[in-house]
C-alpha cells in the first residue's frame, strides 16, 4: 500500500479497482434494512475502523512538513550568517556594529586541532523521515560549528544516497557553499596501523569506555543515523569490526536524565563543541540535552497541574481546620 493509500478507506480502494467483494463473503443482510442502507452501514462502519491510520498518517504527514520548515529555517538562516561575513570580508556596511559582532567573534575563533566526523553510511537503514531528520540535524551541526567560540574541523563521509539528493534537490546544494567542513562520499579511511587508528574514537552510548576528555589531534566518529532505537549497538559493532577504539559521553557521571542515554547527532556534536569550549561535562550537558530530558525538569503544564493540586489541598484543610477550630468565628459551611 502507498502513502497516500493510508489515510483512504478501503471502500474507495474497492471500487477503485472495479471489483465487488463476492456475494458469499458478505455477511448477511439484516432483517428490514434496505441493500442500499446496509452499504452505507458498512461504508461507515470501514471509515471508522480507518479511524485511527487515518489520523496517524495525518499526524505524520504534519510532522515531515514541520521538519522540513525548520529545515528550510535553518538553511536560511546560514545564508544569511554567510551573507553578513559576505559583507564584513568586503568591508560594506562595516558601521553595522550588530553584525560585526555577530560575524566577527567567529571569524576570530582560533579552531581546535580536532576533528569532528560525522558517519553517514547508514543510508538505508533510515526511513524517508528520519533521513530528514539527518539532514537537519547535519545543517545543525554546521551552524554550531560556525558559530562555537571554538570551532572544529567537521567532516562528512558517506555523504551520498538519499542524504546527497536531499542535500542536492531540496536543500538546492548549498553545503557547497559551507565553510570549514568538508564532504567525502566514501567510507572514512581505517589506517593500517595500530598507532594511526588509536587516534580515532567512535562514540556509542553502548561503548563500555567513558570518554573524560576530549584530546587535541584525534579523531571524533559520531554515528550519523536516526533509527528512534531499532539498531542497538550498530555503531558500537561497526567501530569493533573496524578494530576502532569506542567511548561513550560520560553521562551519568554528571547529570541525570529520563529515559535512555542515547542522544541525537546534534547533541553529541553540541555537547563536544561546548565541552571544549568550557571543558565542563556538567554545563555542557545542561546547556545542549532539552530540559524535558533532564530529571528534574517541570513542564509548564505539570507546573500548572502540581500548583493546581496543592491549591485545592490547602483550601481543603483550610475547611477541616474551621470546621474543628475552637473560634466561634462564623465560616463557610458552619451551620447552627
Ligand atoms: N543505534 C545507533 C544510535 C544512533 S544515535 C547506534 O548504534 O549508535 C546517533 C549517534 O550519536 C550514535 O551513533 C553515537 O555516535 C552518538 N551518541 C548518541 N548517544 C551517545 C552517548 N550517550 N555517548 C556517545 N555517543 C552517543
Amino acid at each position: 500500500m502507498s502513502d497516500e493509500e493510508v489515510g483512504r478507506p478501503d471502500s474507495q480502494r474497492e471500487s477503485s479497482t472495479g471489483t465487488e467483494p463476492s456475494a458469499g463473503k458478505r455477511p448477511p443482510l439484516p432483517e428490514g434494512m434496505s441493500r442500499n442502507a446496509w452499504k452505507r452501514e458498512q461504508k461507515k462502519q470501514k471509515w471508522l475502523e480507518q479511524k485511527d491510520a487515518r489520523n496517524k498518517y495525518k499526524k505524520e504527514k504534519k510532522k515531515q512538513k514541520k521538519l522540513e520548515k525548520k529545515e528550510q529555517q535553518q538553511q536560511s538562516e546560514i545564508e544569511s550568517d554567510q551573507g553578513e561575513e559576505g559583507k564584513l570580508e568586503n568591508n560594506v556596511d562595516a558601521s553595522d556594529v550588530g553584525h560585526v559582532v555577530k560575524a566577527g567573534k567567529n571569524d576570530m575563533a582560533q579552531p581546535a586541532p580536532i576533528t569532528i566526523l560525522i558517519d553517514c553510511g547508514f543510508d538505508d537503514l533510515m526511513t524517508e523521515k528520519e533521513n530528514l531528520s539527518l539532514s537537519s540535524q547535519i545543517t545543525r551541526c554546521y551552524s554550531e560549528n560556525r558559530r562555537a567560540a571554538v570551532p572544529v574541523d567537521m567532516k562528512i563521509t558517506s555523504f551520498d544516497g538519499r542524504l546527497l539528493e536531499r542535500f542536492d534537490s531540496a536543500l538546492k546544494q548549498q553545503y557547497k557553499n559551507w565553510k570549514g567542513i568538508s564532504f567525502s562520499p566514501s567510507e572514512y579511511e581505517v589506517p593500517e596501523s595500530d598507532e594511526d587508528r588509536s587516534r580515532i574514537i567512535y562514540l556509542s552510548s553502548d561503548s563500555d569506555d567513558t570518554l573524560t576528555v576530549l584530546e587535541d589531534n584525534k579523531i571524533y566518529i559520531v554515528g550519523g543515523i536516526v533509527d528512534k532505537g531499532r539498531y542497538k549497538s550498530l555503531c558500537l559493532n561497526k567501530a569493533n569490526s573496524q578494530k576502532i577504539k569506542t567511548a561513550k559521553l560520560p553521562i551519568s557521571e554528571f547529570i541525570k536524565i529520563s529515559g535512555r542515554k542515547v542522544l541525537t547527532t546534534n547533541h553529541v556534536v553540541e555537547i563536544m563543541l561546548k565541552w571544549i569550549e568550557l571543558r565542563d561535562w556538567k554545563q555542557a550537558f545542561e546547556l545542549v540535552i532539552p530540559p524535558r530530558k533532564q530529571e528534574g525538569f517541570e513542564s509548564a503544564r505539570m507546573k500548572r497541574k502540581r500548583e493546581a493540586s496543592l491549591r485545592e489541598e490547602d483550601s481543603r484543610s483550610d475547611m477541616e481546620d474551621s470546621k474543628n477550630g475552637e473560634t466561634s468565628k462564623e465560616v463557610p459551611g458552619d451551620v447552627k
